[in-house]
């Protein structure tokens, strides 16, 4: 099954300890695009500046992205500054710059309004509001994300949002931010009580947890000796959840599960590299090789029911 996206494409530039202000393309889309598209069919809804490059449009078509929803408009791309301090773990915004993304008003084609899987990565939750209002049938799935730009900016369209999807994919700080309740569980449960009936809550280098009403799963992120730049990896996690699911068709509870996996696999490729050049060149044999060496992480027992030496017990 394919996947709509909308999001930002952006060119960034990034500081990290390592490396002063690297310039690169990203946006929440560019970064879900590449990761689901090695799993299934993905149409990106987007716009771009009079600068964007060819080179990156023929990229994002050379992985099989449609890319007819990604619009030119007069002005500039949107762009994000941003240094990573000692704590690869968050952010620090230094500079938003919406440019073109300031007057977007995405139109869906026809054909781009049955969509059977939804993702409105981080974006300005008025423009994640008006693709959902041009939809013509209800999709298997609709997740979304959002960022605490638009949480202290826009709250209330945000609210909205997040009543109308079924998966809301949203960072550890940002829950905080959003609920103000600094218990994960706590805050969780009150994401559940909004709408959506499945929450993952990305924690960076400590991995993700997945909450439903009936359930928690909770996954490490791959341990790496070097991470070079982590932006996109929770877009890159969200690409490779649902393009998980939208190629398995398969929605259950163990199904998630194994989805969680294949997002912390291909965000653990994500934060090898600058921007999203790891993610451009995998081979099924690199993702399929990574997702057996997550299973040897997390393994530890057939059943979980092995009597423990307990004493007294
Ligand atoms: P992540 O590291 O997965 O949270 O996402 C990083 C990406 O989000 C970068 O490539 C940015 O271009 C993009 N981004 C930054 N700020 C915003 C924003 N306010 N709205 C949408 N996308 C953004």
């Amino acid at each position: 099954m394919s996947i709509l996206v909308i999001g930002t494409v952006a060119y960034d530039a990034v500081s990290t300890p390592e490396h002063n202000q690297r310039q690169s393309l990203g946006g929440s889309a560019t970064f879900f695009s590449l990761a689901a598209s090695y799993f299934a069919p993905v149409s990106v809804v987007a716009v771009v500046g009079e600068d964007f490059r060819g080179e990156d449009l023929a990229m994002l078509q050379g992985h099989q992205i449609d890319t007819r929803g990604l619009v030119r408009a007069r002005g500039k791309t949107f762009r994000w500054v941003a240094e990573y301090g000692a704590d690869f773990n968050e952010a620090q915004t230094l500079d938003t710059q919406l440019n073109v993304l300031a007057d977007f008003n995405p139109i869906l084609a026809p054909e781009a309004r049955t969509p059977s899987f939804l993702f409105l990565a981080n974006i300005d939750p008025d423009l994640q509001q008006s693709v959902i209002g041009q939809l013509q049938a209800k999709p298997r799935l609709v997740a979304g994300d959002t960022m605490n730009f638009w949480i202290q900016g826009k709250s209330e369209s945000l609210s909205k949002v997040i009543g109308s999807v079924g998966t809301l994919l949203i960072n550890e700080g940002e829950l905080r931010m959003l609920t103000r309740e600094p218990n994960l569980v706590k805050g969780a449960r009150q994401v559940l009580q909004q709408g959506p009936r499945m929450l993952v809550v990305k924690r960076g280098e400590y991995g993700a947890i997945c909450f439903t009403r009936e359930d928690v799963f909770a996954t490490p992120a791959y341990p790496l000796e070097t991470v070079v730049d982590p932006t996109g990896a929770g877009d890159t996690f969200a690409g490779g959840f649902m393009g998980y699911l939208a190629a398995t068709e398969d929605l259950g509870i163990e199904n998630v599960r194994r989805a969680m996996i294949v997002g912390s696999v291909m965000a653990s490729f994500a934060v090898e590299s600058f921007g999203p050049e790891r993610l451009q060149g995998l081979t099924p044999q690199a993702i399929q090789q990574r997702y057996h060496e997550f299973w040897r992480l997390t393994y530890f027992d057939g059943t979980g029911q092995r009597p423990l030496p307990i004493r007294g017990g």
